[in-house]
């Protein structure tokens, strides 16, 4: 492949990359795609054996995934094995790095929620003083949340807030279940909005890169893609400043190559493009370059019971549904202390309970199982950590991959902001839970470790000026300017919002202006 310079390199092939693929193929461009994982095979990989076939039963090989709290031995074949390519942090400051290297990458595995960032997000600085303003607005971004929500299919219900704001819905309207009702009634007692959650339907329940965006760069006959190559570095053309080439490893044979490109676009999913950058050491003229990692704080909420639908009592259309409380503190008044805010998460369950939540052993809770069974209600926290320079990730010199590619070390914990906005979630849920009637079984005030929520962000944000931003408003370098880098690496802020819609409507954004300026010549 020395040979041969490729139009456009795309760097991953989850929602980032596979929508670069989408757009720049469609505008005529030629793609080539590498990834660092297989093409998943649905029929073997999805195989499942009995759990007595398996060495630990079902339960995980220990090291292995020790972060991935979504893992088990039925699954294992589809994270990242931690020994195969580990990161690093200080032990008393832990993160949860879960990734995925199948061709769609996490996109296979989402749970779809899907939200717009509001200008509460975009404009932060301007509204509360904190941290930076993005180099955009809404406004910029909203025809292409548009185009995204079109595509991915969001079903949702307008709402009319301006922190939680509306787009192009497959309409929800689905009645409340009875449990919601009240809850919708107490939030409105409070003065606190319980809207309708939105989520990507996709085509039958996947909404990914490969069966929405992939087959449609495919049919142009513009995309080459390819498999289980790890790419290990980026090099400069010393004379133009350019990147010209991209050097990658064949994660089966170990075979290096390379490949020469005119513009590069990484979407190797946030940290693991930071990573290659940091490793290529190009593109931090500003420095910044790994700086303000952010994520959202998962972990505090509550566990009620509707003691209506206890002991086999509940009535048709009593339980079951969700709810979304879009963020409502520091908009039109100031909580007292912590800035920005969160959203909750609203369950209402017909099923089992979790017996975590009951101080009962043998008979006792035996008994409280098959009493409470289906009357479960939960509030769960989605809340914005603070952008600050502090967390960061570098390249650790000691450690490397299975492909003796330098390792990602990471240091990164939540302050004081983060955990009273948790405290101030759980007191809320449980007073909202309480004003409809509910009882509260059990809180939970800690925070999970930074990660845990898999929405890592920054570390290569974007913004107007090049000393304290790596990239501009269109997700191109501001040093390199045949390079772009489409993932969440670009953001500025983390909001309360699950990421990926921004994530795609930027990635949109910016490869239709990567194709307007390769058509002008001037990349
Ligand atoms: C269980 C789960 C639930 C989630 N739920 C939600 C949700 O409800 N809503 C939401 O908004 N988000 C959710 N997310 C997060 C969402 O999946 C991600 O934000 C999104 O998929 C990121 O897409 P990406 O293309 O940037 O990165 P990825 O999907 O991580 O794709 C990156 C790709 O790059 C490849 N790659 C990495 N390094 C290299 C390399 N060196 N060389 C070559 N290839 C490389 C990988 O193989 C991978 O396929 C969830 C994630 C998970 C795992």
């Amino acid at each position: 492949m020395s040979d041969e310079t490729v139009d456009v390199l795309i760097i991953g092939s989850g929602h980032s990359g596979g929508m670069a693929a989408k757009i720049l193929t469609e505008k005529g461009i030629s793609c080539l795609m590498l990834n660092a994982g297989p093409v998943a095979d649905v029929r073997k990989d999805t195989e499942v054996k009995p759990a007595y076939e398996l060495p630990f039963r079902g339960f995980k090989q220990p090291g292995i995934l020790p972060h991935v709290f979504q893992s088990d031995e039925f699954n294992a074949n589809t994270w990242v094995d931690e020994k195969e390519v580990p990161y690093t942090y200080d032990p008393q400051k832990p993160y949860n790095w879960v990734r995925v290297r199948l061709f769609g990458g996490r996109s296979l595995f989402w749970s779809r929620q899907s939200f717009r960032l509001s200008d509460y997000e975009f404009k932060g600085k301007s509204h509360d003083g904190y941290g930076d303003d993005w180099p955009i607005a809404l406004a910029d971004l909203a025809p292409y949340y548009s185009r995204v929500e079109g595509i991915f299919r969001v079903r949702g219900r307008a709402e009319g807030l301006a922190q939680y704001p509306d787009g192009n819905f497959v309409v929800d309207d689905s009645p409340w279940s009875g449990c919601m009702q009240r809850f919708v009634a107490a939030g409105k007692g409070m003065g606190i909005p319980v809207c309708k959650a939105r989520s990507s339907m996709g085509v039958d329940g996947l909404a990914s890169s490969v069966n929405l965006l992939l087959p449609d760069a495919l049919a142009t006959g513009r995309l080459r893609a390819i498999p289980n190559v790890v790419v290990r570095e980026l090099s400069v053309d010393k004379n133009t400043g350019l990147v010209k080439e991209a050097h990658f490893v064949d994660r089966l044979s170990r075979r290096e190559m390379s490949v020469k490109a005119r513009v590069v676009v990484l979407a190797a999913g946030t940290l693991e493009s930071t990573r290659l950058l940091l490793n290529s050491k190009i593109a931090n003229s500003s420095a910044v370059m790994g700086h303000y990692l952010i994520d959202q704080v998962y972990g505090p909420g509550i566990a009620c019971s509707v003691p209506e639908a206890r002991d086999g009592k509940s009535t048709p259309g009593l339980m079951g549904g969700g709810a979304l409380i879009p963020r409502f503190r520091n908009i039109d008044t100031k909580a007292k202390d912590f800035i920005r805010g969160y959203a909750l998460n609203i369950f209402s369950s017909n099923g089992g309970m979790d017996p975590r939540h009951f101080a009962a052993y043998g008979k006792e809770l035996e008994n409280m199982l098959d009493s409470y069974h289906g009357s479960g209600f939960s509030a769960g926290i989605m809340g914005e950590v603070l952008a600050r320079y502090e967390n960061h990730v570098s390249i650790d010199k000691e450690v490397v991959d299975a492909w003796d590619i330098p390792a990602l070390r990471i240091e990164t914990k939540y302050t004081d902001n983060e955990f009273n906005m948790a405290r101030d979630a759980v007191d809320t849920s449980v007073a909202l839970a309480e004003a409809a009637g509910f009882e509260v079984l059990a809180k939970n005030y800690d925070p999970n470790p930074p990660g845990y929520s898999i929405h890592e962000l920054g570390t290569c944000r974007m913004g107007d000026d090049p000393k304290t931003s790596v990239l501009s408003k269109w997700n191109q370098s501001h040093d390199i300017k045949n390079l772009f880098v489409v993932d969440g690496a670009a953001f500025v802020s983390a909001g309360w919002q699950n990421p990926t819609m921004t994530i795609l409507a930027l990635a949109m954004r910016s490869s239709e202006y990567l194709a307007e300026q390769m058509r002008m010549g001037n990349v």
